[in-house]
């Protein structure tokens, strides 16, 4: 059967009102790839998964909850969406919406969003509005704006959003034919380890699968859930972490802790190391936000307070690489330049 996107797919286990209209770009249906070699260098033996993300048509898992959000405000002829974003809920929100024939609203912070996921929003004709705040800010604004106006609020606070979501943690067991002992997963705002803790439940439940332990890993300059406290001015390079005040903050703790996890945090540098890893070793380029599971299992691994021995671990890769082309650009300079002859090409390869 050809595949329809996900509200086709996975409708029966997503609870959507009756009156959803399925907008959808053919989202989901991600590969789970493995990766052999990165296992290799944690040095233990165990079976590693990527679940690759980035695959998704706006080059994020965002289009997993996005397609249910704007389904359900198409179903109702909402007339506008907005959302506050890191980037990629805007490049998201607006495909959709695009889809959708609605209008788009995104609010980002100023000056911290990767040119590819501006650049997204923009080309699907979203109205752009930069806040001289940070993120946390801009989720205050449109919340409150979408409650005094007729404006459908598409970000993870709306229940669609977690709904769509959950169909990567139904993609997995279907998959492996189980869920997998472990997960690892970034978190940011929080909607994302809470959808997969929902979408394992429910698979448990209906199917049997086993219950996965979750490992949420966080920025350390934007570590709200570690530190306990909100953080005032949350610092990293990986962008779509940077939240001080994650709006489903108990939900995460609590899908953490029910699974046997943790949440802990990585720095910048573990971020990055991680992201030439996987690119270097596996063939799988993501932005920095993406690899801060994969490098919160590293650390946990090498100072001996996670064993993953023996077991098959999937680490979820949030978005695509080519949303933050400039992370990798920047630290590289220029490439080499030589003259137009074979002779200078075998000076500098052989
Ligand atoms: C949104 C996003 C996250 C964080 O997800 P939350 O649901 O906010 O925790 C992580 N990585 C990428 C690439 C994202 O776009």
């Amino acid at each position: 059967m050809a595949y329809n996107g996900l509200i086709e797919k996975y409708g029966s286990f997503l609870n959507l009102p009756k009156h959803t209209k399925t907008i959808s770009l053919l989202e989901g249906n991600t590969p789970l790839i493995p990766a052999p070699n990165l296992a290799k260098y944690f040095g233990l033996k165990f079976e590693l998964f990527i679940k690759y993300e980035g695959l998704n048509p706006t080059g994020s898992f965002k289009d997993r909850g996005m397609t249910a959000a704007v389904s359900e405000a198409a179903g109702r002829e909402s007339h506008t969406v907005i959302c506050a974003s890191t980037g990629n809920t805007a490049a998201s929100a607006a495909a959709y919406a695009a889809r959708a024939n609605i209008k788009s609203i995104v609010l980002i912070p100023q000056g911290k969003v990767a040119t590819g996921k501006l650049a997204g929003a923009i080309a699907y004709g979203a109205q752009v509005v930069q806040i001289d705040g940070s993120f946390d800010d801009a989720l205050t604004m449109v919340v409150d704006i979408s409650n005094k106006h007729p404006i459908c609020l598409v970000n993870s606070i709306n229940p669609y959003r977690i709904e769509g979501q959950k169909t990567s943690a139904f993609e997995i067991c279907d998959t492996l034919g189980n869920a997998p002992d472990v997960l690892c997963i970034p978190v940011g705002n929080a909607g994302n380890i809470t959808s997969y803790w929902a979408g394992f439940q429910q698979y448990h439940q209906a199917k049997g699968t086993q219950l996965p332990v979750i490992l949420g890993v966080q920025a350390e300059g934007a570590a709200p859930l570690v530190l306990g406290h909100p953080v005032e001015k949350p610092e990293t390079i990986a962008t779509a972490i940077r939240i001080g005040k994650p709006a489903r903050g108990e939900q995460a703790l609590e899908a953490a802790d029910q699974s046997g996890g943790n949440i802990t945090a990585v720095s910048d540098d573990e971020i990055l190391h991680m992201q030439k890893q996987l690119a270097g070793l596996e063939g799988i380029w993501v932005e920095p936000a993406s690899v801060a599971g994969l490098a919160g299992l590293y650390k946990q691994t090498k100072n001996g307070t996670f064993d993953p021995s023996g077991k098959t671990i999937v680490a979820v890769c949030t978005g695509h690489g080519m949303k933050d082309p400039d992370i990798i650009t920047r630290g590289f300079g220029h490439p080499q330049v030589i003259s137009p002859n074979i002779a200078a090409l075998e000076k500098v390869i052989l």
